[in-house]
């Protein structure tokens, strides 16, 4: 189980996605505890900034990350206390599960393999939804 300022810090980390991500990432969230993994939000909302800083192996390229429109979540897997780093534990692969059940992509399923990372674009490829959000943010 989480400890309180955990799922406190969850519930902040939520508090940080799009409104259109939000019903769907809290059922994520309360089924993956529902079926025993401890799960920790690591990452939602990443500014430019933050994401040109980051830009690394997986990491898209600031501006090309659906953590800076707000529709993206990582999760760190927690056993014992301790954060799980091999994405093949059964934490990730649940909460990819669950995830493509709500309508999200799991990056658990790409050939550039992201497994602590979902994001919320039903119905599109990721390469059509990225630049449709871009758009409607006015990037370029
Ligand atoms: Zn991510």
């Amino acid at each position: 189980m989480l400890t309180l300022s955990q799922e406190n810090a969850n519930n902040k980390k939520l508090a940080e996605l799009d409104a259109i991500a939000l019903p769907t990432a809290r059922l994520i969230v309360a089924e993956l505890a529902a079926a025993g993994f401890d799960a920790i939000i690591t990452w939602a909302f990443r500014s430019d900034t933050v994401q040109g800083k980051i830009v690394k192996g997986t990491h898209a390229a600031a501006g090309w990350s659906f953590h800076g429109f707000r529709l993206a979540l990582d999760f760190g897997i927690l056993v014992g206390g301790k954060y799980v780093t091999d994405g093949r534990h059964p934490g990730y692969l649940k909460m990819g599960e669950i995830g493509k059940k709500h309508g999200w992509t799991w990056g658990g399923d790409w050939d550039h393999i992201d497994p602590d990372h979902i994001e919320y674009h039903p119905g599109e490829n990721p390469h059509e939804a990225i630049r449709r959000v871009r758009k409607e943010n006015g990037y370029a």
